[in-house]
């Protein structure tokens, strides 16, 4: 069989092992949900970006669909009207097609005498005419050039399409290029484009329908998206944007390609959005295994007291059956002895009767012991508290000891109090069982000393009863431990001193139930000295503690 230090190691050693099952795996999933997270943070930021991007690329594209739209509704002229007596018919053409927000409309053909010259459709009118010099005019003249040049050359323009000439940033200008059928660019319908309309309502229109709704409660989080034209100047969308740079840019494209889109996040930028998502859910993983780890943790400590505490269990049972056994065996062969008439000496007779009476008073003290601490346990121990004479109660219990004393070679030294002590509360065969425990502890934890002394003094309010020996003493460690149940400090004498681990916590329980306390004060090799302090008076408000008081458990 194994010793109960083995088992207490194995069990130590089982449960630093079911710890490290549970804490290494915690520990792991710590550290790859923190690499989760890094490259979480990193991934994050890049979608955060991404989805600026994203907003920036529908803004430009609807600007450009908007333009494309008008210009491919309103600028596809038939071929065929492109002759000096057939321009004017052209009028016709943008009255039906040419919407209101087209800007200023007009043709230009390449042939007959007019060639090269534009003229500009009236929405009053329905008809097409010549303009005074202006600077839009020479902004169209400027755009029509290359076109004049190109039609007076022989070639052909394998693919026309919508162009813009930007040239005069204030008088941009959409031009389509018409094409004979032979592929020769017999003229030119376009538009020139209404600037004020456009950062007035066609780009405010479309940054809203671009970015996506954000509720009011969430509206901080909506970017904020700055247009800005050619020369710098900001033409859109009413807010101040933040004095940081924009996190993503990129230029407006058709037909303004001078301008330029820029976006913020209105608070925080990718990065802080990332560094915070990433320190929320580290802080979050960090939370929960904390959680779990204090959890594991408990329910391990929970499982080693129950496992010291099964085990001090055992202990006691072991102990308990050879402290009844030792003094039953001596009663029964000196009362054999006795019966058989084999000891023939009176003095003798007398001895044996002496050591049977000591064996069933130990026996006695054990099952008291046992029994009050079964009642305490359940709840039962109840104390009958009188006022009584302290001094008596401690005169009784060392006479019925001293006997024992003095055959085990003890010399037992009695302090009285020097001044009279007033009657206590006192249930007087509970602090006689409690001096009985102290004494038995005195004279088993000894060694080789041979002297205890026990005594009663007054301490203000308070009667203290102490018992002192020169024995093996208690580490201080182990101090607070020694009034629990069932514990015995596992070095010094305990293998040699059968005990049950119960005196001290029957000492605590009662001087507890009377409303005083026991100190203890010792030293290993030096000894111990127990005090039990008994209060003299009851606190003030109190009801005095006379007759039966019912205690809880130890
Ligand atoms: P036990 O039956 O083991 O003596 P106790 O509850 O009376 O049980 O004491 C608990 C433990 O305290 C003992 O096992 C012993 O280790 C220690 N102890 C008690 N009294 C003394 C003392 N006077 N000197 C040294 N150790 C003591």
């Amino acid at each position: 069989m194994r010793a109960p230090e083995d088992r207490r190691a194995i069990g130590r050693r089982r449960i630093w092992l079911l710890v490290a099952a549970a804490l290494v795996p915690l520990c792991l999933l710590l550290v790859l949900q923190y690499r989760w997270l890094v490259s979480l943070e990193r991934v994050s930021a890049v979608a955060h970006r991404a989805t600026l991007d994203n907003y920036l690329e529908a803004v430009a594209s609807a600007v450009e669909l908007h333009y494309r739209s008008i210009g491919e509704r309103s600028l596809n002229l038939p071929a065929a009207l492109f002759t000096p007596d057939r321009l004017h018919k052209a009028a016709y053409h943008f009255a039906k097609k040419g919407g209101d927000e087209a800007g200023r409309l007009f043709v230009v053909g390449f042939d007959g005498e007019d060639a090269g010259r534009p003229l500009f459709f009236d929405r009053a009118t329905s008809a097409l005419a010549p303009l005074p010099w202006s600077e839009e005019l020479r902004a169209v003249y400027a755009a029509v050039a290359p076109w004049k040049v190109l039609a007076a050359k022989p070639g052909t323009l394998e693919r026309p399409s919508l162009q813009v000439d930007d040239r005069d940033p204030d008088h941009r200008s959409i031009v389509n290029p018409i094409t004979d059928e032979a592929g020769r660019v017999v003229g030119l319908a376009g538009l020139l484009i209404d600037g004020g309309h456009f950062e007035r309502e066609v780009l405010p229109r479309i940054v809203a329908d671009a970015l996506p709704e954000f509720s009011a409660a969430d509206a901080a989080g909506r970017p904020l998206l700055t247009v800005r034209d050619g020369g710098g100047r900001e033409v859109c969308c009413g807010e101040t944007a933040p004095a940081r740079p924009e996190e993503a840019t990129r230029a407006l494209g058709f037909p303004f390609r001078d301008f330029s889109l820029g976006i913020h996040s209105r608070h925080r930028t990718a990065a802080d959005w990332a560094r915070r998502n990433f320190a929320l859910n580290l802080g979050l993983s960090a939370l929960l295994t904390a959680i779990v780890a204090g959890g594991v943790l408990f329910a391990l400590r929970a499982a080693a007291r129950e496992m010291r505490l099964s085990q001090m269990k055992s202990d006691f049972v072991s102990n308990v059956s050879h402290e009844l056994r030792t003094p039953l065996a001596s009663i029964r062969v000196f009362g054999e002895l006795l019966r058989l008439g084999r000891v023939e000496s009176s003095d003798k007779v007398r001895e044996y009767g002496e050591l049977i009476e000591t064996e069933s008073r130990r026996l006695t003290h054990l099952i008291d012991n046992i029994l009050d601490l079964a009642r305490i346990e359940s709840g039962r121990k109840s104390y009958q508290l009188a006022p009584g004479d302290l001094e008596r109660v401690v005169g009784e219990t060392l006479r019925t000891f001293r006997p024992r004393l003095v055959q085990s070679g003890f010399r037992l030294v009695h302090r009285a109090c020097p001044d009279p002590l007033p009657p206590l509360a006192l249930d007087e065969a509970a602090i006689g069982q409690a001096l009985g425990n102290l004494l038995d502890n005195a004279v088993k934890y000894s060694g080789r000393s041979r002297e205890i002394a026990v005594g009663v003094r007054r301490e203000g309010d308070w009667a203290v009863v102490w018992v002192e020996d020169h024995g093996v003493g208690i580490p201080r460690d182990e101090q607070p431990k020694v009034f629990d149940r069932f514990h015995r400090v596992s070095t010094g004498l305990v293998h040699d001193v059968k005990g049950s681990g119960l005196g001290l916590a029957i000492v605590r329980h009662v001087a507890e139930a009377h409303r005083g306390r026991v100190e203890l004060e010792s030293r290993p090799g030096a000894g111990s000295v127990f005090s039990l302090w008994l209060p003299l008076a009851p606190a003030a408000g109190e009801p005095a503690p006379l007759g039966a008081r019912r205690t809880s458990e130890a």
